[in-house]
């Protein structure tokens, strides 16, 4: 089984009640280091030390930009306790330049250096094989999501296990494959877009309800929700609040 703490579980908006997704999995794995990741982490009692990878679906700042916080907390961390870390990063192909420029772009190049110099920082880049970043191996799986940028979800193998994560998708034939692979699977439910003639770009209510029927043996926990989605009375669909502890 796999060890779930969810850090937020909303959506870029964060809405009411609901911080931006990201989560912990078996106490050691940082999903999404979202922009409060960091105070999230220490909230639920984890300290930057305990995390030895950190896994991307995809640049989009609610995702991303808790990285400059965490990279500093996590380099300190490292300096103090006088040992040259390894800590991996996975995500998409270009990975470690988005991660620098961001770092360039809040005018922190001084972080990203000391960064480098204190910790062993191994970047991995997703190519849809079987793969392994630290004590994690997984296998990423392209979504559809915007068309301007590649999404992943993932499949993480927990000794045989394997949790699924969908990222940010649109209903796709990389979501069914993420489904019928999983043991269980932890899926964005956004909601419907403001402007209804936008191209869909996540999943909502309809769509979950479809993806789960058509896996009726799959456990699948919401999160990236959006403010007025009610997915709840849907058979095997869980829908856990921020700071949610779940064994999947
Ligand atoms: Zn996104």
């Amino acid at each position: 089984m796999a060890d779930v703490t969810f850090l937020g579980t909303g959506n870029f908006l964060a809405p009411p009640d609901r911080y931006w997704n990201s989560f912990v999995l078996d106490g050691s794995i940082l999903v999404e280091p979202a922009p409060t990741a960091l105070p999230h982490l220490r909230r639920c009692g984890f300290t930057v030390a305990d995390m030895d990878v950190v896994v991307i679906s995809h640049f989009h700042p609610d995702h991303t930009f808790g990285w400059p916080f965490f990279l500093l907390a996590a380099a300190e961390d490292a300096e103090a306790r006088g040992e040259r870390r390894p800590m991996c990063i996975v995500g998409p192909p270009g990975v470690e330049e988005f991660l620098a420029d961001m770092n360039e772009l809040g005018s922190i190049h001084n972080v990203q250096k000391y960064a480098y110099e204190v910790m062993d920082l191994q970047f991995v880049e997703v190519d849809g094989s079987r793969q392994q970043a630290g004590n994690l191996l997984f296998r990423a799986v392209e979504v559809e999501h915007v068309p301007h940028l590649r999404c992943f979800g993932y499949l993480f193998d927990r000794d045989g296990h394997i949790l699924g994560y969908s990222g940010d998708t649109r209903p796709c034939a990389g979501l069914d494959e993420l489904a019928g692979a999983a043991d269980a699977l932890i899926l964005e439910c956004n909601g419907p877009h403001a402007h209804p003639h936008d191209p869909v770009t996540h999943m909502d209510v309809a769509a979950v309800r479809a993806l789960a029927s058509r896996h009726p043996d799959l456990t699948i926990v919401l999160t990236h929700m959006g403010e007025d989605v009610d997915a709840s009375g849907i058979a095997n669909v869980m829908v856990p609040e921020d700071f949610a502890h779940l064994v999947l």
